[in-house]
Protein backbone atom coordinates (compact mmCIF):
# COMPACT_ATOMS: atom_id res chain seq x y z
CA UNK A 1 0.00 0.00 0.00
CA UNK A 2 1.45 3.95 -0.31
CA UNK A 3 3.28 5.42 2.17
CA UNK A 4 0.52 7.12 3.97
CA UNK A 5 2.41 10.47 5.59
CA UNK A 6 2.78 9.72 9.40
CA UNK A 7 1.09 14.11 10.12
CA UNK A 8 -2.02 12.48 8.41
CA UNK A 9 -4.61 10.44 11.30
CA UNK A 10 -5.20 6.65 9.28
CA UNK A 11 -9.02 7.59 9.06
CA UNK A 12 -8.66 10.37 6.74
CA UNK A 13 -6.68 8.47 3.92
CA UNK A 14 -9.87 7.61 1.85
CA UNK A 15 -9.28 3.97 -0.01
CA UNK A 16 -10.84 3.16 -3.41
CA UNK A 17 -11.33 0.12 -5.04
CA UNK A 18 -11.05 -0.19 -8.72
CA UNK A 19 -12.32 -3.10 -10.12
CA UNK A 20 -10.82 -4.01 -13.85
CA UNK A 21 -7.05 -3.31 -14.73
CA UNK A 22 -7.94 -2.18 -18.62
CA UNK A 23 -6.80 1.30 -19.43
CA UNK A 24 -10.19 2.88 -17.78
CA UNK A 25 -9.19 1.14 -14.35
CA UNK A 26 -5.99 2.31 -14.43
CA UNK A 27 -6.36 5.86 -15.44
CA UNK A 28 -9.02 6.47 -12.41
CA UNK A 29 -6.69 3.98 -10.15
CA UNK A 30 -3.51 6.01 -11.18
CA UNK A 31 -5.93 9.52 -10.61
CA UNK A 32 -7.09 8.74 -7.48
CA UNK A 33 -3.09 7.57 -6.03
CA UNK A 34 -2.09 10.76 -7.73
CA UNK A 35 -4.70 13.05 -5.11
CA UNK A 36 -3.29 11.05 -2.19
CA UNK A 37 -6.20 8.28 -2.04
CA UNK A 38 -5.53 4.78 -1.06
CA UNK A 39 -6.45 2.53 -4.01
CA UNK A 40 -6.50 -1.01 -4.59
CA UNK A 41 -6.85 -1.84 -8.15
CA UNK A 42 -8.44 -5.49 -9.02
CA UNK A 43 -7.71 -6.99 -12.29
CA UNK A 44 -9.14 -11.06 -13.55
CA UNK A 45 -6.53 -11.74 -15.96
CA UNK A 46 -2.45 -12.52 -14.79
CA UNK A 47 -1.71 -8.66 -16.58
CA UNK A 48 -3.53 -5.21 -16.84
CA UNK A 49 -4.21 -3.29 -19.73
CA UNK A 50 -7.14 -5.40 -21.07
CA UNK A 51 -7.76 -4.59 -25.08
CA UNK A 52 -4.69 -2.78 -24.91
CA UNK A 53 -2.07 -5.55 -25.73
CA UNK A 54 1.55 -5.54 -26.87
CA UNK A 55 3.21 -8.24 -28.25
CA UNK A 56 7.15 -8.71 -29.84
CA UNK A 57 8.48 -11.51 -31.47
CA UNK A 58 12.33 -11.59 -33.52
CA UNK A 59 12.09 -8.33 -34.30
CA UNK A 60 8.62 -7.82 -34.82
CA UNK A 61 6.85 -5.32 -32.41
CA UNK A 62 2.71 -5.82 -32.62
CA UNK A 63 -0.31 -4.85 -31.34
CA UNK A 64 -3.29 -7.04 -30.52
CA UNK A 65 -6.13 -4.98 -29.68
CA UNK A 66 -6.03 -1.61 -30.24
CA UNK A 67 -3.16 -0.04 -32.35
CA UNK A 68 -3.99 3.46 -32.24
CA UNK A 69 -5.25 6.55 -30.90
CA UNK A 70 -6.30 10.14 -30.84
CA UNK A 71 -5.90 12.80 -28.28
CA UNK A 72 -9.38 14.62 -28.85
CA UNK A 73 -10.26 14.19 -25.06
CA UNK A 74 -8.46 16.60 -22.85
CA UNK A 75 -7.75 13.58 -20.24
CA UNK A 76 -5.67 12.19 -22.80
CA UNK A 77 -3.13 15.10 -23.21
CA UNK A 78 -3.06 15.80 -19.66
CA UNK A 79 -2.28 12.51 -18.69
CA UNK A 80 0.20 11.86 -21.37
CA UNK A 81 2.25 14.95 -20.30
CA UNK A 82 1.91 13.96 -16.35
CA UNK A 83 3.07 10.31 -16.68
CA UNK A 84 6.17 11.46 -19.12
CA UNK A 85 5.36 9.84 -22.42
CA UNK A 86 5.97 12.84 -24.54
CA UNK A 87 9.19 11.57 -25.61
CA UNK A 88 7.73 7.85 -26.35
CA UNK A 89 4.86 9.15 -28.13
CA UNK A 90 4.35 7.20 -31.83
CA UNK A 91 3.35 9.47 -35.13
CA UNK A 92 2.85 6.72 -38.21
CA UNK A 93 4.23 7.92 -41.50
CA UNK A 94 1.72 8.87 -43.90
CA UNK A 95 -0.56 9.31 -41.23
CA UNK A 96 -3.30 11.14 -44.00
CA UNK A 97 -2.91 8.19 -46.80
CA UNK A 98 -5.57 5.74 -46.11
CA UNK A 99 -7.23 3.34 -48.78
CA UNK A 100 -10.56 1.65 -49.27
CA UNK A 101 -11.18 -1.03 -51.15
CA UNK A 102 -13.22 -0.17 -54.60
CA UNK A 103 -14.34 -2.76 -56.99
CA UNK A 104 -11.32 -5.02 -55.46
CA UNK A 105 -8.43 -2.41 -55.39
CA UNK A 106 -7.48 -0.06 -52.68
CA UNK A 107 -7.80 3.42 -53.55
CA UNK A 108 -6.57 6.97 -51.78
CA UNK A 109 -9.14 8.10 -49.73
CA UNK A 110 -9.41 11.72 -50.00
CA UNK A 111 -8.03 13.70 -47.19
CA UNK A 112 -9.61 17.28 -47.62
CA UNK A 113 -13.16 18.23 -49.34
CA UNK A 114 -11.74 19.33 -52.34
CA UNK A 115 -9.93 16.02 -53.32
CA UNK A 116 -13.34 14.57 -52.58
CA UNK A 117 -15.08 16.28 -55.06
CA UNK A 118 -12.42 15.74 -58.01
CA UNK A 119 -12.03 11.85 -56.64
CA UNK A 120 -13.81 9.15 -58.35
CA UNK A 121 -14.55 7.40 -55.37
CA UNK A 122 -18.46 9.08 -55.66
CA UNK A 123 -20.65 9.57 -58.59
CA UNK A 124 -21.56 13.00 -59.86
CA UNK A 125 -24.97 12.65 -57.91
CA UNK A 126 -23.57 11.86 -54.54
CA UNK A 127 -20.94 14.42 -55.06
CA UNK A 128 -23.71 17.18 -55.45
CA UNK A 129 -25.88 15.69 -52.73
CA UNK A 130 -22.63 16.77 -50.21
CA UNK A 131 -22.06 20.31 -51.96
CA UNK A 132 -25.74 20.93 -51.27
CA UNK A 133 -25.82 19.43 -47.77
CA UNK A 134 -25.31 22.91 -46.07
CA UNK A 135 -28.45 24.55 -47.80
CA UNK A 136 -31.01 21.49 -48.02
CA UNK A 137 -30.19 21.11 -44.26
CA UNK A 138 -30.33 24.87 -43.12
CA UNK A 139 -32.86 24.62 -40.57
CA UNK A 140 -33.26 25.81 -37.06
CA UNK A 141 -33.22 23.18 -34.37
CA UNK A 142 -36.96 23.10 -33.46
CA UNK A 143 -37.30 22.15 -37.34
CA UNK A 144 -34.91 18.61 -36.64
CA UNK A 145 -37.17 16.46 -36.36
CA UNK A 146 -37.51 14.38 -33.17
CA UNK A 147 -38.41 11.50 -35.37
CA UNK A 148 -34.47 11.71 -36.07
CA UNK A 149 -33.26 10.94 -32.22
CA UNK A 150 -33.46 7.41 -32.14
CA UNK A 151 -32.30 6.78 -36.45
CA UNK A 152 -29.25 3.93 -36.94
CA UNK A 153 -25.92 5.34 -38.25
CA UNK A 154 -26.74 4.70 -41.80
CA UNK A 155 -30.11 6.36 -41.86
CA UNK A 156 -28.23 9.72 -40.65
CA UNK A 157 -25.37 9.42 -42.87
CA UNK A 158 -28.10 8.32 -45.79
CA UNK A 159 -30.15 11.59 -45.25
CA UNK A 160 -27.26 14.18 -45.43
CA UNK A 161 -24.78 12.71 -47.84
CA UNK A 162 -26.76 9.50 -49.97
CA UNK A 163 -26.29 6.06 -49.69
CA UNK A 164 -22.81 5.70 -51.69
CA UNK A 165 -21.03 7.60 -48.83
CA UNK A 166 -22.29 5.10 -46.33
CA UNK A 167 -21.71 2.16 -48.34
CA UNK A 168 -17.92 3.31 -48.95
CA UNK A 169 -17.17 5.59 -46.13
CA UNK A 170 -19.43 5.18 -43.07
CA UNK A 171 -19.60 1.33 -43.73
CA UNK A 172 -16.07 0.93 -43.58
CA UNK A 173 -15.47 3.46 -40.86
CA UNK A 174 -17.67 1.50 -38.08
CA UNK A 175 -16.60 -1.45 -39.13
CA UNK A 176 -12.76 -0.42 -38.58
CA UNK A 177 -13.86 1.36 -35.53
CA UNK A 178 -16.06 -0.55 -33.99
CA UNK A 179 -16.54 -4.34 -35.35
CA UNK A 180 -20.35 -2.60 -36.12
CA UNK A 181 -22.48 -1.66 -39.20
CA UNK A 182 -23.92 1.58 -40.08
CA UNK A 183 -28.03 -0.18 -39.70
CA UNK A 184 -27.19 -1.80 -36.27
CA UNK A 185 -25.49 1.13 -34.83
CA UNK A 186 -27.43 3.85 -32.92
CA UNK A 187 -25.95 7.67 -34.13
CA UNK A 188 -26.98 8.76 -30.41
CA UNK A 189 -24.51 6.63 -28.81
CA UNK A 190 -22.15 6.00 -31.70
CA UNK A 191 -21.25 9.80 -32.37
CA UNK A 192 -23.11 11.62 -30.10
CA UNK A 193 -21.12 14.73 -31.13
CA UNK A 194 -22.35 14.56 -35.04
CA UNK A 195 -25.78 13.70 -33.86
CA UNK A 196 -25.64 16.89 -31.28
CA UNK A 197 -24.78 18.91 -35.05
CA UNK A 198 -27.56 18.30 -36.91
CA UNK A 199 -30.08 18.67 -33.62
CA UNK A 200 -28.17 22.23 -33.43
CA UNK A 201 -27.11 23.22 -36.79
CA UNK A 202 -29.30 21.13 -39.42
CA UNK A 203 -26.36 20.69 -41.40
CA UNK A 204 -23.79 18.26 -40.29
CA UNK A 205 -20.77 20.34 -42.20
CA UNK A 206 -22.36 23.80 -41.27
CA UNK A 207 -22.17 22.00 -37.67
CA UNK A 208 -18.71 20.49 -37.87
CA UNK A 209 -17.36 24.40 -39.60
CA UNK A 210 -18.99 26.33 -36.70
CA UNK A 211 -17.86 24.18 -34.06
CA UNK A 212 -14.39 23.91 -35.34
CA UNK A 213 -14.13 27.42 -35.51
CA UNK A 214 -15.94 28.11 -31.78
CA UNK A 215 -13.31 25.98 -30.58
CA UNK A 216 -10.45 27.32 -32.05
CA UNK A 217 -11.73 30.21 -30.61
CA UNK A 218 -12.16 29.22 -27.12
CA UNK A 219 -8.64 27.65 -27.21
CA UNK A 220 -6.88 30.81 -27.96
CA UNK A 221 -9.51 32.50 -25.58
CA UNK A 222 -7.83 30.66 -22.68
CA UNK A 223 -4.08 30.34 -24.48
CA UNK A 224 -3.72 27.08 -23.61
CA UNK A 225 -2.39 26.38 -27.18
CA UNK A 226 -0.23 29.81 -27.23
CA UNK A 227 3.20 29.68 -26.28
CA UNK A 228 3.68 25.96 -26.48
CA UNK A 229 5.24 23.50 -29.65
CA UNK A 230 3.00 22.59 -31.85
CA UNK A 231 2.09 18.56 -31.79
CA UNK A 232 1.42 16.77 -34.54
CA UNK A 233 -2.51 15.95 -34.89
CA UNK A 234 -4.11 12.71 -35.38
CA UNK A 235 -3.61 8.91 -34.36
CA UNK A 236 -0.62 7.67 -32.82
CA UNK A 237 0.96 4.69 -30.70
CA UNK A 238 3.77 4.78 -28.56
CA UNK A 239 7.34 3.52 -29.37
CA UNK A 240 6.78 -0.28 -27.85
CA UNK A 241 3.20 -0.42 -28.77
CA UNK A 242 -0.19 0.78 -26.78
CA UNK A 243 0.93 -1.14 -23.85
CA UNK A 244 3.97 1.41 -23.10
CA UNK A 245 0.66 3.84 -22.20
CA UNK A 246 -0.88 0.68 -19.60
CA UNK A 247 2.67 -0.36 -18.26
CA UNK A 248 3.22 3.26 -17.20
CA UNK A 249 0.10 3.69 -15.88
CA UNK A 250 0.62 0.17 -14.06
CA UNK A 251 4.27 1.46 -13.03
CA UNK A 252 2.97 4.66 -11.28
CA UNK A 253 0.36 3.02 -9.72
CA UNK A 254 2.64 0.62 -8.00
CA UNK A 255 2.31 -3.02 -7.96
CA UNK A 256 1.80 -3.38 -3.77
CA UNK A 257 -1.61 -1.40 -5.03
CA UNK A 258 -2.70 -3.85 -8.29
CA UNK A 259 -3.70 -7.22 -7.69
CA UNK A 260 -3.58 -9.08 -10.84
CA UNK A 261 -4.99 -12.47 -11.06
CA UNK A 262 -7.92 -11.59 -8.97
CA UNK A 263 -11.06 -12.16 -10.06
CA UNK A 264 -13.96 -10.09 -8.31
CA UNK A 265 -17.35 -12.27 -7.54
CA UNK A 266 -18.88 -9.91 -5.00
CA UNK A 267 -19.37 -6.85 -3.73
CA UNK A 268 -21.04 -5.86 -0.76
CA UNK A 269 -21.85 -2.33 0.35
CA UNK A 270 -22.56 -1.65 3.54
CA UNK A 271 -23.19 2.60 3.60
CA UNK A 272 -25.47 4.61 6.23
CA UNK A 273 -25.73 8.94 6.26
CA UNK A 274 -24.44 8.45 10.10
CA UNK A 275 -21.18 6.35 9.22
CA UNK A 276 -20.47 7.09 4.96
CA UNK A 277 -16.81 5.25 5.11
CA UNK A 278 -15.21 1.74 5.26
CA UNK A 279 -18.80 0.61 3.86
CA UNK A 280 -18.09 -1.54 1.20
CA UNK A 281 -16.47 -4.78 0.88
CA UNK A 282 -15.43 -6.86 -2.09
CA UNK A 283 -15.03 -10.83 -2.06
CA UNK A 284 -12.32 -12.14 -5.21
CA UNK A 285 -10.90 -15.48 -6.48
CA UNK A 286 -7.00 -14.63 -6.17
CA UNK A 287 -5.56 -17.09 -8.97
CA UNK A 288 -1.98 -18.46 -8.17
CA UNK A 289 -1.16 -21.16 -11.05
CA UNK A 290 -3.84 -23.71 -10.26
CA UNK A 291 -4.29 -22.84 -6.97
CA UNK A 292 -7.74 -20.73 -6.46
CA UNK A 293 -8.25 -19.19 -2.87
CA UNK A 294 -10.87 -17.18 -2.20
CA UNK A 295 -10.03 -13.90 -0.25
CA UNK A 296 -12.01 -10.90 1.19
CA UNK A 297 -10.31 -7.75 0.98
CA UNK A 298 -10.20 -4.34 3.36
CA UNK A 299 -13.21 -2.20 3.56
CA UNK A 300 -13.18 0.60 0.89
CA UNK A 301 -15.01 4.14 1.04
CA UNK A 302 -15.69 3.85 -3.00
CA UNK A 303 -15.91 1.31 -5.87
CA UNK A 304 -14.87 2.25 -9.38
CA UNK A 305 -16.28 -0.74 -11.40
CA UNK A 306 -14.82 -0.89 -15.46
CA UNK A 307 -14.99 -4.28 -15.94
CA UNK A 308 -17.19 -5.09 -19.28
CA UNK A 309 -20.94 -5.04 -18.19
CA UNK A 310 -21.38 -9.07 -18.62
CA UNK A 311 -18.69 -9.73 -16.14
CA UNK A 312 -20.48 -7.70 -14.04
CA UNK A 313 -23.56 -9.29 -14.11
CA UNK A 314 -21.83 -12.25 -13.08
CA UNK A 315 -20.99 -10.81 -9.71
CA UNK A 316 -23.61 -10.65 -6.97
CA UNK A 317 -23.85 -7.25 -5.18
CA UNK A 318 -25.71 -7.16 -1.59
CA UNK A 319 -26.64 -4.05 0.09
CA UNK A 320 -27.03 -3.39 3.82
CA UNK A 321 -26.80 -7.65 3.91
CA UNK A 322 -29.66 -8.13 1.32
CA UNK A 323 -29.43 -9.23 -2.48
CA UNK A 324 -28.95 -6.20 -4.98
CA UNK A 325 -30.14 -8.16 -8.00
CA UNK A 326 -29.00 -6.95 -11.53
CA UNK A 327 -31.89 -8.31 -13.40
CA UNK A 328 -32.97 -4.87 -14.11
CA UNK A 329 -29.49 -4.71 -16.55
CA UNK A 330 -29.88 -5.79 -19.84
CA UNK A 331 -28.26 -8.07 -21.86
CA UNK A 332 -25.50 -6.42 -24.38
CA UNK A 333 -24.35 -7.89 -27.60
CA UNK A 334 -20.66 -7.90 -28.09
CA UNK A 335 -19.25 -8.06 -31.60
CA UNK A 336 -16.62 -10.43 -31.96
CA UNK A 337 -13.16 -9.87 -34.30
CA UNK A 338 -10.14 -11.81 -34.68
CA UNK A 339 -7.01 -10.00 -35.24
CA UNK A 340 -4.34 -11.73 -37.46
CA UNK A 341 -0.98 -10.41 -37.97
CA UNK A 342 1.30 -11.58 -40.71
CA UNK A 343 5.21 -10.61 -42.12
CA UNK A 344 5.58 -11.28 -45.65
CA UNK A 345 8.97 -10.28 -46.98
CA UNK A 346 9.04 -7.91 -48.73
CA UNK A 347 10.31 -8.70 -52.31
CA UNK A 348 7.27 -10.59 -51.94
CA UNK A 349 4.70 -7.95 -52.09
CA UNK A 350 4.46 -6.50 -55.32
CA UNK A 351 2.14 -3.65 -54.82
CA UNK A 352 2.82 -2.37 -51.34
CA UNK A 353 1.41 0.98 -50.39
CA UNK A 354 2.48 3.88 -48.06
CA UNK A 355 -0.04 5.06 -45.43
CA UNK A 356 -2.15 3.87 -42.79
CA UNK A 357 -3.71 0.83 -44.08
CA UNK A 358 -7.32 -0.30 -45.90
CA UNK A 359 -10.80 -0.58 -45.00
CA UNK A 360 -13.04 -2.78 -46.74
CA UNK A 361 -16.48 -1.82 -47.08
CA UNK A 362 -19.03 -4.96 -46.97
CA UNK A 363 -20.22 -4.14 -50.64
CA UNK A 364 -16.33 -5.40 -51.46
CA UNK A 365 -17.55 -8.54 -50.42
CA UNK A 366 -18.44 -8.96 -53.86
CA UNK A 367 -15.75 -9.03 -55.23
CA UNK A 368 -14.12 -11.48 -52.85
CA UNK A 369 -12.59 -9.94 -49.83
CA UNK A 370 -13.01 -10.98 -46.50
CA UNK A 371 -11.73 -8.72 -44.33
CA UNK A 372 -12.85 -5.74 -42.67
CA UNK A 373 -9.24 -4.09 -43.10
CA UNK A 374 -5.52 -4.31 -42.57
CA UNK A 375 -3.21 -2.02 -40.71
CA UNK A 376 0.27 -1.18 -42.61
CA UNK A 377 1.98 -1.84 -39.51
CA UNK A 378 4.99 -1.27 -40.50
CA UNK A 379 4.88 0.97 -43.12
CA UNK A 380 3.48 3.19 -40.01
CA UNK A 381 6.57 2.77 -37.79
CA UNK A 382 9.06 1.20 -39.61
CA UNK A 383 10.64 -0.03 -36.17
CA UNK A 384 8.02 -2.79 -35.94
CA UNK A 385 9.69 -4.96 -38.49
CA UNK A 386 13.19 -5.75 -40.06
CA UNK A 387 14.57 -4.62 -42.80
CA UNK A 388 13.43 -6.74 -45.22
CA UNK A 389 9.62 -7.51 -44.37
CA UNK A 390 6.06 -5.88 -43.83
CA UNK A 391 4.25 -5.61 -41.01
CA UNK A 392 0.74 -6.39 -41.26
CA UNK A 393 -2.80 -6.42 -39.10
CA UNK A 394 -5.80 -7.62 -40.45
CA UNK A 395 -9.12 -7.45 -38.88
CA UNK A 396 -11.78 -9.99 -39.54
CA UNK A 397 -15.21 -10.19 -38.46
CA UNK A 398 -17.61 -8.17 -36.50
CA UNK A 399 -21.36 -8.30 -37.05
CA UNK A 400 -20.69 -8.42 -40.75
CA UNK A 401 -18.95 -11.63 -40.77
CA UNK A 402 -19.22 -13.36 -36.69
CA UNK A 403 -19.13 -16.78 -37.98
CA UNK A 404 -15.91 -15.90 -39.54
CA UNK A 405 -14.37 -14.13 -36.78
CA UNK A 406 -14.29 -17.27 -34.70
CA UNK A 407 -12.72 -19.58 -37.44
CA UNK A 408 -9.87 -21.56 -36.77
CA UNK A 409 -5.82 -19.63 -37.35
CA UNK A 410 -5.53 -22.40 -40.28
CA UNK A 411 -8.65 -20.93 -42.32
CA UNK A 412 -7.85 -17.09 -41.31
CA UNK A 413 -4.54 -17.17 -42.40
CA UNK A 414 -5.60 -18.21 -45.90
CA UNK A 415 -8.65 -15.60 -45.45
CA UNK A 416 -6.22 -12.66 -45.06
CA UNK A 417 -3.45 -13.88 -47.19
CA UNK A 418 -5.91 -14.10 -50.08
CA UNK A 419 -7.59 -10.40 -49.13
CA UNK A 420 -3.65 -9.47 -49.07
CA UNK A 421 -2.87 -11.10 -52.75
CA UNK A 422 -5.60 -8.85 -54.03
CA UNK A 423 -4.95 -5.73 -52.50
CA UNK A 424 -1.45 -5.74 -52.38
CA UNK A 425 0.05 -8.61 -54.59
CA UNK A 426 1.00 -10.58 -51.91
CA UNK A 427 2.50 -14.12 -53.06
CA UNK A 428 3.20 -16.81 -50.85
CA UNK A 429 2.92 -17.25 -47.40
CA UNK A 430 3.55 -14.77 -44.37
CA UNK A 431 6.70 -15.78 -43.04
CA UNK A 432 4.76 -15.30 -39.42
CA UNK A 433 1.82 -15.33 -38.45
CA UNK A 434 -0.17 -14.88 -35.29
CA UNK A 435 -3.84 -14.87 -34.63
CA UNK A 436 -6.05 -13.48 -31.19
CA UNK A 437 -9.68 -13.88 -31.18
CA UNK A 438 -11.52 -11.44 -28.75
CA UNK A 439 -14.65 -13.06 -28.34
CA UNK A 440 -16.30 -9.63 -27.37
CA UNK A 441 -14.64 -7.14 -28.42
CA UNK A 442 -16.45 -4.22 -28.63
CA UNK A 443 -19.82 -3.56 -26.97
CA UNK A 444 -22.78 -2.81 -29.64
CA UNK A 445 -23.89 0.35 -29.17
CA UNK A 446 -26.95 -0.36 -30.35
CA UNK A 447 -30.75 1.19 -30.60
CA UNK A 448 -32.05 0.43 -27.35
CA UNK A 449 -28.26 0.97 -25.45
CA UNK A 450 -30.33 3.67 -23.81
CA UNK A 451 -31.13 0.98 -21.10
CA UNK A 452 -28.04 -0.24 -21.16
CA UNK A 453 -26.94 3.52 -19.71
CA UNK A 454 -29.86 3.60 -17.58
CA UNK A 455 -28.90 0.46 -15.52
CA UNK A 456 -26.16 1.94 -15.20
CA UNK A 457 -27.54 5.15 -13.71
CA UNK A 458 -29.58 2.88 -11.68
CA UNK A 459 -26.60 1.04 -10.14
CA UNK A 460 -25.01 4.00 -8.99
CA UNK A 461 -27.94 6.22 -7.61
CA UNK A 462 -28.88 3.07 -5.43
CA UNK A 463 -25.39 2.17 -4.67
CA UNK A 464 -23.55 5.07 -2.57
CA UNK A 465 -20.20 5.04 -3.62
CA UNK A 466 -20.61 2.93 -6.82
CA UNK A 467 -19.27 4.51 -10.01
CA UNK A 468 -18.88 3.18 -13.17
CA UNK A 469 -16.76 3.87 -15.68
CA UNK A 470 -15.17 2.18 -19.01
CA UNK A 471 -15.78 1.74 -22.50
CA UNK A 472 -19.39 0.35 -21.67
CA UNK A 473 -20.62 3.97 -20.75
CA UNK A 474 -18.29 6.73 -22.43
CA UNK A 475 -17.44 5.80 -26.05
CA UNK A 476 -15.11 3.08 -27.13
CA UNK A 477 -11.79 4.53 -28.36
CA UNK A 478 -9.10 4.83 -25.70
CA UNK A 479 -9.14 8.15 -25.66
CA UNK A 480 -13.11 7.69 -24.19
CA UNK A 481 -11.94 4.93 -22.02
CA UNK A 482 -9.43 7.14 -20.31
CA UNK A 483 -11.95 10.03 -19.95
CA UNK A 484 -14.29 7.79 -18.58
CA UNK A 485 -11.48 6.72 -15.92
CA UNK A 486 -10.43 10.35 -15.19
CA UNK A 487 -14.33 11.38 -14.25
CA UNK A 488 -14.93 8.43 -12.12
CA UNK A 489 -12.08 9.07 -9.99
CA UNK A 490 -13.12 12.90 -10.18
CA UNK A 491 -16.84 11.91 -8.86
CA UNK A 492 -15.45 9.54 -6.27
CA UNK A 493 -13.17 12.36 -4.75
CA UNK A 494 -16.22 14.76 -4.71
CA UNK A 495 -18.51 11.94 -3.52
CA UNK A 496 -15.58 11.33 -0.47
CA UNK A 497 -14.93 15.04 0.04
CA UNK A 498 -19.24 15.20 0.59
CA UNK A 499 -19.46 12.33 3.22
CA UNK A 500 -16.42 13.98 4.89
CA UNK A 501 -18.41 16.85 5.43
CA UNK A 502 -21.35 15.83 6.35
CA UNK A 503 -20.37 13.05 8.99
P1 LIG B 1 -11.19 -3.29 -21.01
O1 LIG B 1 -9.94 -3.03 -21.70
O2 LIG B 1 -12.11 -4.32 -21.55
O3 LIG B 1 -10.85 -3.62 -19.48
C1 LIG B 1 -11.73 -4.28 -18.60
C2 LIG B 1 -10.91 -5.12 -17.63
O4 LIG B 1 -11.77 -5.68 -16.64
C3 LIG B 1 -10.20 -6.30 -18.31
O5 LIG B 1 -8.81 -6.23 -18.07
C4 LIG B 1 -10.82 -7.53 -17.65
O6 LIG B 1 -9.93 -8.61 -17.51
C5 LIG B 1 -11.24 -6.95 -16.31
N1 LIG B 1 -12.28 -7.74 -15.62
C6 LIG B 1 -13.38 -8.32 -16.15
N2 LIG B 1 -14.07 -8.96 -15.18
C7 LIG B 1 -13.41 -8.77 -14.02
C8 LIG B 1 -13.63 -9.18 -12.66
N3 LIG B 1 -14.68 -9.93 -12.30
N4 LIG B 1 -12.73 -8.82 -11.71
C9 LIG B 1 -11.64 -8.07 -12.04
N5 LIG B 1 -11.38 -7.66 -13.31
C10 LIG B 1 -12.26 -7.99 -14.28
N6 LIG B 1 -9.69 1.90 -29.56
C11 LIG B 1 -8.99 2.93 -30.12
O7 LIG B 1 -9.11 4.08 -29.68
N7 LIG B 1 -8.14 2.72 -31.18
C12 LIG B 1 -7.95 1.50 -31.73
O8 LIG B 1 -7.14 1.32 -32.65
C13 LIG B 1 -8.70 0.41 -31.18
N8 LIG B 1 -8.57 -0.83 -31.71
C14 LIG B 1 -9.14 -1.90 -31.08
C15 LIG B 1 -8.90 -3.18 -31.56
C16 LIG B 1 -9.44 -4.28 -30.91
C17 LIG B 1 -9.15 -5.65 -31.43
C18 LIG B 1 -10.24 -4.11 -29.75
C19 LIG B 1 -10.81 -5.29 -29.01
C20 LIG B 1 -10.51 -2.83 -29.26
C21 LIG B 1 -9.96 -1.72 -29.92
N9 LIG B 1 -10.20 -0.40 -29.47
C22 LIG B 1 -9.55 0.65 -30.05
C23 LIG B 1 -11.09 -0.15 -28.33
C24 LIG B 1 -10.35 0.09 -27.03
O9 LIG B 1 -9.18 -0.68 -27.01
C25 LIG B 1 -11.20 -0.31 -25.83
O10 LIG B 1 -12.51 0.22 -25.93
C26 LIG B 1 -10.60 0.17 -24.51
O11 LIG B 1 -9.25 -0.21 -24.43
C27 LIG B 1 -11.44 -0.40 -23.37
O12 LIG B 1 -10.88 -0.10 -22.13
P2 LIG B 1 -11.70 -0.42 -20.81
O13 LIG B 1 -10.83 -0.15 -19.66
O14 LIG B 1 -13.01 0.29 -20.86
O15 LIG B 1 -12.09 -1.97 -20.90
Amino acid sequence: SPVIPDTKPLSTVKSVAVVGGGVSGLAAAYKLKLNGLSVTLFEAEERAGGKIKSNSHNGLIWDEGANTMTESEMEVGRLIDELGLREKQQFPISQTKRYIAKDGLPVLIPSNPVALIKSNILSPQSKLKIILEPFLWRRSNSEVSDEFSHGSVGQFFQRHFGAEVVEYFIDPFVAGTSGGDPESLSMRHTFPELWSLEKKFGSVIVGAIRSGLSGKAKNSGTGKTSGKTKRPRGSFSFHGGMQTLTDMLCTKIGSDNLKLNSRVLSLACNYEESSPFNSWSISYAANNGSHRELRDDQPFDAVIMTAPLCNVQEMQFTKIGKPFLLDFIPKVSYLPLSVIVTSFRKDYVKRPLEGFGVLVPSKEQKNGLKTLGTLFSSMMFPDRATDNHFLYTTFVGGSRNRDLAGASSDELKQVVTSDLKQLLGVEGQPTFMKHIYWRNAFPLYGHDYDLVLESISKMEQNLPGFFYAGNHKDGLSVGKAIASGCRAAELVMSHLNSSTNKS
